[in-house]
């Protein structure tokens, strides 16, 4: 299978070259040429199969270029026990009224970007053998926070690979920052930024287009890379969870095999969500995608208007890994809805870039209609459900899913659609204990930690051993940086040994 990119379709690619790359030099998403078929007999036999295996079974389609045996050591080294507190990366909890939620936090940062980086940086390696003649690979990052821990414990110790993470000094909470500034590791380094995101993420941007850096950098036989979520190699791995989940409710007689599915996302960048409609589109039997949204509401809006406009205010929510008004990964979405033409999407990006927003004519907008239905849900409504769902259920989540469950509450009271609905849960609620505790009418301890304990006895719900060990773990990395000292330090870290 090749890879082109969503602004200039005369592009052929292989996967290695999309994943050790990124993104298409100018400036567009790798895509697959063709999105692959599957039918009932894969299907069943997916069925069959325990995670990795099932994980190796999707990524072959995509993921050509790879041996067989990349794949499957890949998949093994990722979804193991070890890996992931459950024995199983990606359980299915059935909530006995129709609903089930998808648990996608149980690796090492306690975020569902574990699925992926805990996957990718095995391919990364064998693609950069192929792609890159084997140098040296430097991986930048940018975060606002669950990123960059991913990204760090993934890449940790993986040869022939350096990481660098760049956070906003004051922009990450306080759990994400100790995530990341006690990382372990030889490979790693860790830098406050002083600035917002924006300064961080721009300034990343810069030099992986700066030529006198490149070429310091390429005499040490070192090539930049990026693991941010419009790599294709975050995606793929996305994919799987959505045939896992189908497979499993197979699996317990909860549906049939080829009866429909609705999924409900709470979504960002809209990467999560986009691997569920790949899945639809090689003929997983999905009925309604449905994009949850906070008060951050641009994506609602468009799903409703066909009109994509982000000028709009930004406001800091308790869900902040959905705190985003450009969703990078929808331009993936446009390339598909207009029937792959190139010219369409980089005209609307480019209209994004000047004004902020852009609109889809109608037959797209007919086809968008056709997978997805949005809605969007604030924080006033996000704590009343983690508050209803523990006491009627005794089921807890975190605010990013719990704008989920709202968003669904709400679709099923405009649509009356029953269809068994698979909700995605992004976040372990220990990730963000301070607001859930809240949410749940207790006392809101200053100090995270306190405030940890206090939310596992007063719901029973066990600390995941990764945020428990964190109060204990030694402080690494202090260095706050201006953003013009980034490309020096990114030098220096390249030179050590
Ligand atoms: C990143 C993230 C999201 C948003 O996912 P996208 O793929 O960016 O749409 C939602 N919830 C949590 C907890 C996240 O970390």
């Amino acid at each position: 299978m090749q890879y082109t990119s969503t602004r200039d379709s005369s592009l052929s690619v292989s996967s290695s070259f999309a994943i050790a790359h990124g993104i298409s030099a100018e400036g567009g998403l790798f895509v697959p040429k063709e999105i692959p078929q599957i039918d009932r007999a894969w299907l069943k036999e997916l069925c069959d199969k325990e995670y990795p295996a099932r994980a190796e079974q999707v990524l072959s389609l995509f993921l050509t270029d790879f041996t067989s045996g990349e794949l499957a050591e890949a998949a093994a080294a990722a979804y193991t026990d070890g890996v992931f507190e459950e024995d199983w990366a990606a359980p299915l909890s059935d909530l006995s009224d129709g609903r089930f939620v998808l648990e996608l936090w149980h690796g090492p940062t306690c975020a569902f970007k574990d699925m992926a980086l805990q996957l990718l940086p095995h391919l990364m390696v064998s693609a950069a053998r192929r792609a890159l003649d084997g140098k040296q690979i430097l991986i930048l990052v940018a975060t606002s926070g669950d990123t960059g821990k991913a990204a760090l414990e993934g890449f940790c110790g993986v040869e022939g690979v350096k990481i660098a993470v760049f956070y906003p000094n004051d922009g990450v909470s306080p759990m994400q920052q100790l995530q990341m500034v006690t990382q372990r590791g030889e490979n790693v380094a860790v830098y406050a930024i002083e600035g917002n995101f924006d300064n961080a993420q721009t300034e990343v941007k810069k030099i992986f287009t700066d030529p006198g850096v490149i070429a310091r950098l390429a005499e040490r036989g070192t090539v930049l890379s990026s693991a941010n979520s419009i790599n294709w190699g975050r995606l793929v791995p996305q994919i799987v969870y959505y045939f896992s989940a189908y497979a499993d409710l197979v699996g317990c007689e909860c549906i049939k095999l080829g009866d429909p599915v609705n999924f409900v996302v709470p979504t960002g960048n809209f990467g999560n969500i986009l691997a569920g409609y790949y899945a639809k589109r090689m003929g997983l039997p999905v009925g309604k995608l449905i994009c949850a949204s906070n008060q951050n509401d641009v994506l609602a809006d468009f799903m409703k208007s066909g009109v994509y406009d982000a000028n709009r205010n930004f406001y800091t929510t308790m869900s902040p890994s959905m705190d985003i008004l450009i969703s990078s990964n929808l331009e993936r979405l446009l390339y598909e809805l207009c029937g792959k033409d190139d010219r369409q999407v980089a005209a609307m990006m480019e209209e994004l870039k000047e004004n902020r927003r852009y609109s889809i004519p109608p037959e797209m907008k007919a086809r968008l209609d056709a997978d997805f239905w949005g809605g969007t849900v604030g924080d006033e409504v996000c704590r009343g459900i983690i508050k209803k769902t523990l006491d009627e259920i005794g089921y807890l989540i975190d605010p990013h899913t719990s704008v989920a469950f709202g968003v669904y509450d709400q679709y099923k009271a405009e649509t009356g659609d029953q269809t068994p609905a698979v909700i995605l849960s992004t976040a372990s609620p220990f990730k963000f204990a301070g607001s859930v505790l809240g949410a749940l009418g207790a006392e809101r301890p200053a100090d995270e930690f306190a405030a940890v304990k206090a939310l596992s006895q007063g719901t029973g719900a066990p600390i995941p051993e990764n945020i428990a060990a964190l109060e204990k773990a030694k402080i690494r990395f202090t260095k706050v940086l201006l953003p013009e000292e980034m490309p020096r330090e990114i030098e220096l870290f390249a030179s050590q040994k």
